[in-house]
């Protein structure tokens, strides 16, 4: 009962929608229809990453209200969000998981690691950037970026 009357009680979360984001819209985003199901890839990250991508799926950010959904195979996504520098162990299963999206695809790299392998450059296990490994469309900056800049890659893709 008391969850119940939480339920009840709790008003709207969500934060308001901003503006739509500026940016050029990916050629192959067109083809989407407004809506994208999203595959999470760690090539190596920290976690710090996984931390916000999974806020921006959670009730204050609401990816979902754009049109972004996730899913658990990459046969069934559009849109790659791949973190991390590439590890060596995982430079080939990345390569895989992108083959295995239908196209057309996109892969986004979330945070600096996947865009120039961030703090981990150098390592003696690191492959690369994630555009050394498959090719990249979108990037999001930051270490790690936040839930409303991963948002708003997600909504330059679905266009809402
Ligand atoms: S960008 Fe920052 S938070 Fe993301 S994986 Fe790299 S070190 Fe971690």
């Amino acid at each position: 009962m008391g969850l119940l009357r939480k339920i009840r009680d709790t008003g709207q979360v969500a934060e308001p929608a901003p503006p739509r984001p500026e940016g050029g819209v990916p050629p192959q985003a067109r083809e989407f229809g407004g809506s994208v199901q999203v595959r999470c890839v760690d090539a190596g990250s920290c976690n710090g990453c996984e931390i916000e991508i999974a806020a921006a799926f959670n009730p204050v950010y609401d990816a979902e209200r754009y049109g972004a959904r996730l899913v658990a195979s990459p046969r069934h996504a559009d849109v790659a969000l791949v973190t991390g520098p590439v590890t060596r162990n995982m430079a080939e299963p990345l390569r895989r998981t992108v083959a295995a999206m239908p196209e057309p695809r996109l892969v986004v790299a979330v945070g600096d690691c996947a865009i120039n392998c961030g703090e981990f450059a150098g390592g003696y296990g690191v492959e690369g950037a994630v555009s050394d490994v498959v090719p990249v469309d979108l990037a999001v900056p930051g270490c790690p970026p936040r839930p409303d800049e991963i948002v708003a890659a997600l909504r330059r893709v679905t266009g809402r």
